[in-house]
C-alpha cells in the first residue's frame, strides 16, 4: 500500500452471511462475508481483498454501517480459522454502504493490479476475480464489493484494455 495501514487500525470483521461480499469502511476496517471465506481460493480471496485495500490507500471515503449486529460465530472458532485474531471481530447482519461511484470502482481495481504486482501476482488474479463473482452471483444486489455499479462486466473489459 501507498499508505499502509498499522498494525493496530486494522480490523478485519467477518459477517456471517452466505453471499459473496467484502466492503472497506475506511480506517483500515474491512469486511468480509463468511460466504466469500468459505468459496473463494486464494488468488481470489485475494482479488477481493486487493480491491477493497485498493479503496482504503486511494482514501474513498464510505460510510459502511451494520444493521443488527450480533455475535454469531464463536470467537473460540474464529481463534482456530485465524490465530492470534484478537482484532477479528464476528457479527452477523446486513452490511450497508454507500455506493462507490463509477470512478472509485475503475480506480480501485486499477490500483488492485497495482497492488497485486508489487507482491507478485499478475492482472489475471482481478480479471478472474470479478468473472468468478459474476458467475457465482449473478445478478443480487449488494454492497461493498459487488455494487453492481459500474456492472462487472464493464469492470472486467475496462482491466483487460489496460494490458
Ligand atoms: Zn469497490
Amino acid at each position: 500500500m501507498d499508505r499502509p495501514c498499522q498494525p493496530d487500525e486494522l480490523r478485519v470483521q467477518i459477517m456471517n452471511e452466505p453471499t459473496i461480499n467484502a466492503a472497506n469502511a475506511g480506517g483500515c476496517q474491512f469486511f468480509v462475508t463468511s460466504g466469500l471465506l468459505q468459496r473463494a481460493n486464494d488468488d481470489r480471496l485475494l482479488g477481493v481483498m486487493a480491491h477493497e485495500i485498493a479503496h482504503q490507500d486511494l482514501g474513498h471515503a464510505v460510510k459502511a454501517q451494520m444493521l443488527g449486529a450480533g455475535l454469531s460465530i464463536g470467537a473460540a472458532l474464529l481463534e482456530q480459522i485465524l490465530p492470534g485474531s484478537g482484532a477479528i471481530a464476528p457479527l452477523a447482519g446486513t452490511l450497508i454502504t454507500r455506493g462507490h461511484s463509477r470512478t472509485e470502482e475503475y480506480a480501485a481495481d486499477r490500483h488492485a493490479i497495482v497492488l497485486l504486482r508489487r507482491i507478485g501476482y499478475p492482472p489475471e488474479v482481478m480479471i478472474d476475480t470479478l468473472g468468478w463473482i459474476q458467475r457465482s452471483s449473478g445478478d443480487q444486489q449488494a454492497g461493498g464489493f459487488l455494487s453492481t455499479h459500474p456492472a462487472l462486466n464493464d469492470r472486467i473489459s475496462a482491466l483487460k484494455k489496460m494490458r
